[in-house]
């Protein structure tokens, strides 16, 4: 049987640009469907716009710490429609690389919703397309929590084009999204009041990341209702009132509320009930090879909902190109995937956490290791803040098993030590390391 393409992509994301991409790279040839701009979530309405306006909301602290190290600094405003210009700008930019990219690899690209007829075929507004295999790579979509009025809050993808800077900003949810814009807001000059349900921010990381980040931000003005849930958002004439329950049975007035409360895979209307593709808690079921139940379709990135950063998105979509095109036998490593929260200061976290190091091996097995100390930067400035660094090591193979970070450059620094946690290095190898002083990852080398 002959198809019209070897490969047809559903999604112009991460995970499916890079599969494309690959795929072409082994002599494919391949088609791909985005109804929407190129680059997906991250380039659009995620990581690339969010970076940029995090970086914009470090210099109001650089202005103050620049007095501190003898600069007189005049009056600084934010120009926040300028702001967000530049940042849009930028997105503008990188869909232009995106379709260049995919011009260049031969990839040809429809524009519009494609929905499966059948196994092999694909409908893409009144065309028919088919193809000998079909990656799903559609991503996912804020989910709000259901209470009354929660269509007067906005979701993240709003956040790069609000007319103007809220006063008041209320963000429901302390997973990545919430803390992160709540902290740009707030740096930014906004009195920003974060309403999460738990009482610390970022279920699942290690308990001294979330304490010590919850206590910087708290410290920075940020104010965290923890043990809280909204019951409705009402529209008045003063703003949007939010009433909640919990340690904070309260209301309180809001010129704009974020739901940042989680996200599901964007499954609906890709017809795939016209196949036998399963789907599991929302989230399309695949095995290592990305590969779902049905052996001519796979799917790659947060449709479903293993680990849903871009990154992982795109190593699963190339390692299905090698496996499907070019003859390698290649799954992806869901283990020790290091990420970052961008925040002020940052967290960042590879492998175990002691909670789940501890569960796993046994509390006897396991070693901490913990630093707290204000970097050289903060010795001469009035505003302080101390870093924390920690390593997770089993006692009785001395391998290191997380490492934890909350600190300046805390990104960066997991990076590289991303390698050898996934290497399998010891706590010895570590120790044998030389320090670079004065800075602050030489505490990951030093700690005792
Ligand atoms: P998360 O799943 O990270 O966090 C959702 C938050 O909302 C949690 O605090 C959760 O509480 C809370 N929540 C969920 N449902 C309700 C409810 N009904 N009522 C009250 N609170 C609720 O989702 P995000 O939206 O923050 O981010 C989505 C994904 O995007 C992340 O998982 C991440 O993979 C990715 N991302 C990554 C970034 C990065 O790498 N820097 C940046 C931004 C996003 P609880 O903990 O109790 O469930």
């Amino acid at each position: 049987m002959s198809y019209d393409y070897d490969l047809f992509v559903i999604g112009g994301g991460s995970g499916g640009i890079a599969a494309a991409r690959r795929a072409t790279e082994y002599g494919a040839k391949v088609g791909l469907a985005e109804f929407d701009r190129l680059g997906g979530t991250c380039v659009n309405r995620g990581c690339i716009p969010k970076k940029l306006m995090v970086y914009g909301s470090h210099f109001p602290h650089w202005f103050e710490d620049a007095k501190d190290y003898g600069w007189s600094v005049g009056e600084a405003t934010l120009d926040w429609t300028k702001m967000t210009k530049v940042v849009n700008g930028e997105v503008d930019r990188l869909n232009g690389v995106y379709q260049r990219m995919l011009d260049k690899a031969d990839v040809t690209v429809y524009r519009g919703y494609a929905q499966f007829i059948d196994a092999h075929t694909l409908k893409i507004g009144e065309e028919k397309v088919t193809a000998d295999k079909i990656l799903i790579a559609v991503g996912g979509i804020p989910e709000k929590a259901d209470v009354p009025g929660i269509e007067h809050a906005i979701i993240s993808d709003a956040m790069f084009t609000l007319p103007q800077q809220p006063k008041r900003f209320v963000v429901l949810g302390g997973g990545y999204i919430g803390v992160e814009f709540g902290c740009i807001l707030n740096a930014l000059g906004s009195q920003v009041t974060q309403i999460i349900r738990r009482p610390y921010i970022l279920r699942g990381f290690d308990h001294d990341i979330r304490e010590h980040l919850q206590n910087s931000l708290i410290e920075q003005g940020v104010n965290v209702w923890g043990n809280t849930e909204i019951t409705s958002i009402e529209k008045t004439k003063e703003g949007f009132k939010l009433t909640t329950t919990g340690d904070r049975a309260e209301t309180i007035t809001a010129d704009v509320v974020l739901a940042a409360t989680g996200r599901i895979p964007r499954l609906e209307k890709l017809g795939l009930e016209n196949t036998s593709v399963e789907v599991n808690n929302g989230a399309i079921a695949v095995n290592d090879y990305s590969c779902t139940t049905v052996p001519n379709i796979f799917a790659v990135g947060d449709c479903t909902d293993r680990i849903n950063l871009t990154p992982v998105a795109i190593q699963e979509g190339r390692a299905f190109a090698d496996t499907e095109f070019g003859g390698k036998d290649r799954i992806m490593s869901h283990e020790n995937v290091p990420s970052a929260v961008f925040t002020s200061p940052e967290a960042a976290t590879v492998g175990f956490t002691e909670a789940e190091a501890k569960e796993q091996f046994g509390e006897d097995d396991i070693q901490i290791y913990r630093a707290r100390f204000g970097s050289t930067y903060f010795s001469v400035t009035q505003r302080k803040e101390k870093a924390m660094l920690k390593l997770v090591v089993q006692k009785s193979s001395d391998r290191v098993l997380g490492a934890h970070m909350v600190g300046e450059a805390a990104a960066e620094i997991m990076q590289g030590v991303a390698i050898p946690i996934k290497m399998g290095a010891t706590k010895a190898d570590f120790d044998a390391t030389v320090a670079i002083h004065p800075s602050v990852a030489e505490e990951f080398v030093t700690m005792r």
